[in-house]
């Protein structure tokens, strides 16, 4: 399949290994599907275990000269990518699109969101700052200094195959580390791009390796057990952050894991109802649901819940899902066939225990792999709705009486990364952000992402922050040295 590309070089389907363009040591390719027609848009080379050994060994030996260069010189190298990316936004979104399903403008979106994190690291890059520490004797000194944390791997999803990706490269090359990644085997063409432009920008081998992949098993065995690896970062599902945490243990890896989440949006009675209608809907459906930050659930106040849900269908109505590359679509399609298998058994399990589909409730008769934008009225805290991650565009409305009921429903959950609220009253505001257990709070505002803010979750969400001025400290080890006989 041909993709409308200014710049043909950057569709790669080839494994990027220590500066260098290579298949798999197996030989075997696999297919990347455009989720909007099924049709396949390229094979790329399958990297296992041999390729995984071989990426941390270069970047181990890349990393030493790396992390001996100025914070200026490797700031300058990340800057130059920056602008490599925004020059070729309109391909990596074109490609994004192709291979993830969101329509263009979310992918553009994406593609500067994704970029920001390197422009954001390579001017932290130079403020890794150290402390002197006044002790108990007068003949000694404590000083701190920080120091690179090592080769980093890190396996990141579909659902964001740029941002994901810059946000733990970013700060990795700002603080002198190298790294090794295996994107979600769904969209690899967008890393591939990315490590195309990092080569163009003059990064030098080994710093940056993409390893394709359908053998993630294989591949996450060997970044977890090769004891060169001194940090993973891993975005995705919560069983799967799990079960790499524990095989870092072996050999005392660093992580940082960003997981799953159910977030909330409470909506009060006295919110601004038409904002909390638009910013709900905006976050529910963005990537047409398929966002950790995406509203799970909508909890309404129940003197308000008529009004909310009328003037909820009415916006959700005028949404067109379509090709994403297609101007008119508002929506894209979820990510492959098992997503849609996937969100009809939780919209199912609703509708038996008495749940109505207001709007939507199946997938939709277009070719590719549509769900129509769902609207779920008259659900309990019974139904898995409530309790598991939809990744899907289905809003179930609950609604709540009082707003200790209301923080009650919202921390119902194991998970915690983020919550919104709506309400115009400041005392509230404050009560409810402290007692609602989560990473991240919006508050009258659903869109709460940028690199200047620390992204992250508590409770079974993960632990770590990307971006901001503490997602450096992910990939920094502090050193105390003791200065003495003075
Ligand atoms: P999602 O539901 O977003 O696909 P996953 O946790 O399954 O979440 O996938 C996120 C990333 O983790 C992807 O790159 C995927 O290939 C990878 N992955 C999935 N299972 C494993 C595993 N057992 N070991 C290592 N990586 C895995």
């Amino acid at each position: 399949m041909n993709l409308p590309l200014n710049d043909p070089s950057l569709l790669k389907n080839q494994g990027y290994l220590n500066g260098e363009w290579v298949n798999g040591d197996s030989g075997d390719t696999f297919p990347v599907f455009n989720p909007a027609t099924g049709e396949e848009i390229t094979r790329v080379a399958n990297m296992g275990t041999i390729d995984t050994r071989r990426a941390i060994d270069a970047a181990k030996a890349a990393m030493k000269e790396w992390q001996k260069k100025s914070a200026k010189e490797r700031s300058t190298v990340l800057r130059h990518w920056y602008n490599l990316i925004i020059t070729n936004q309109e391909d990596l979104a074109v490609i994004m699109t192709s291979e993830q399903g969101k329509v263009l403008a979310e992918s553009r979106g994406e593609v500067a969101y994704g970029a920001s994190f390197i422009e954001w690291f390579a001017e932290e890059a130079k403020r890794v700052y150290g402390d002197v520490i006044p002790t108990p004797q007068t003949d000694n000194r404590a000083i701190v200094i920080k120091q690179p944390v090592g080769v980093v791997a890190a396996i990141t999803p579909w659902n964001f195959p740029n941002a994901m990706i810059t946000r733990k490269v970013g700060p990795a090359l700002a603080a002198g580390c190298a790294i090794v990644i295996k994107p979600a085997e769904e969209t690899p063409l967008s890393a591939l791009a990315l490590a195309k432009l990092a080569q163009c920008a003059g990064l030098p081998a080994g710093l940056l390796n993409i390893l394709p992949s359908k053998n993630s098993r294989e591949i996450g065995a060997e970044m977890t057990g090769n004891p060169f690896v001194k940090k993973l970062s891993f975005t995705g599902s919560t069983p799967v952050g799990k079960a790499l945490m524990k095989r870092c243990s072996d050999t005392v890896k660093r992580t940082s894991m960003e997981l799953g989440g159910n977030a909330p949006v409470i909506i009060f009675d006295d919110a601004d109802l038409d904002k909390a209608v638009a910013g709900a809907a905006a976050s529910k459906y963005r990537n047409s649901g398929q966002t950790c930050i995406c509203i799970n659930r909508i909890l309404v106040q129940d003197t308000i819940y008529d009004a909310f849900v009328e003037k909820f269908a009415a916006l959700v109505k005028t949404y067109k899902i379509g090709n994403g590359l297609d101007k008119s679509s508002t929506h894209g399609p979820v990510v492959n066939k098992t997503a849609i298998g996937d969100i009809q058994v939780l919209v199912d399990e609703a509708l038996e225990k008495g749940a109505v589909a207001i709007v939507g409730g199946k997938p939709s008769d277009q070719d590719g792999y549509f769900y129509e934008p769902t609207i779920l009225t008259h659900v309990s805290d019974s139904m898995r709705v409530f309790r598991e991650e939809i990744f899907g565009p289905v809003a179930p409305i609950f609604s709540f009486s009082s707003e200790q009921e209301a923080i009650a429903m919202a921390n119902d959950t194991e998970f915690g990364l983020a919550s919104y609220i709506y309400t115009r009253d400041q005392g509230r505001v404050w009560r409810v952000s402290e007692a609602i257990e989560c990473g991240m709070v919006g508050v009258n505002e659903t869109a709460i992402t940028s690199e200047v803010i620390p992204f992250g979750g508590i409770k079974e969400s993960g632990q770590g922050r990307e971006g901001s001025k503490y997602g450096l400290d992910d990939y920094l080890e502090i050193k105390y040295i003791c200065m003495g006989d003075l």
